[in-house]
């Protein structure tokens, strides 16, 4: 299979899902801070259905935070476990929306994946502030 290149949306998109979650979801080993104080360090973007599948290439429920070496073992080895984790997170029901919006093709459209995933980042960041707002009111 040819290396998938990084696009511009792949790369907010990822901000995203390890800003989201802030932890390995395997291991729970805590992100590090960023320059931008995002605890996004030593985590990375794992795709369940891989980047090719374009119709779930940005799909927030198809994205979670590993680090490094739980990358590797759900990404590779350990299938099974990852396939149990996500239909715990998602339930069955979410978990089969995501299989059928996987099979669902959907045309590339870099600019829309693009908006979307400012967007998310844009709202996560708005609700961190909010928080942080509230907690020192
Ligand atoms: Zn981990």
């Amino acid at each position: 299979m040819p290396p998938i290149r990084i696009r511009r949306s792949d790369a907010t998109f990822s901000r995203y899902v390890r800003a989201r979650d802030g932890k390995c979801m395997r291991c729970k080993k805590l992100g590090e801070p960023d320059k931008d104080g995002l605890p996004i360090t030593g985590l990375q973007c794992s795709h369940y259905f891989g980047r090719a599948g374009n119709g779930t290439r940005h799909e927030p429920n198809n994205c979670i935070a590993l680090c490094f070496g739980c990358h590797q073992i759900w990404g590779s080895n350990d299938r099974e476990a990852y396939r149990n984790f996500m239909i715990s997170w998602l339930g069955e029901n979410g978990f089969k929306l995501l299989v059928i919006q996987n099979n669902t093709y959907k045309r590339k459209d870099e600019v829309m994946a693009y908006i979307r995933s400012k967007a998310l980042l844009d709202d996560l960041l708005a609700q961190r502030v909010a928080h942080h707002k509230r907690i020192t009111a």
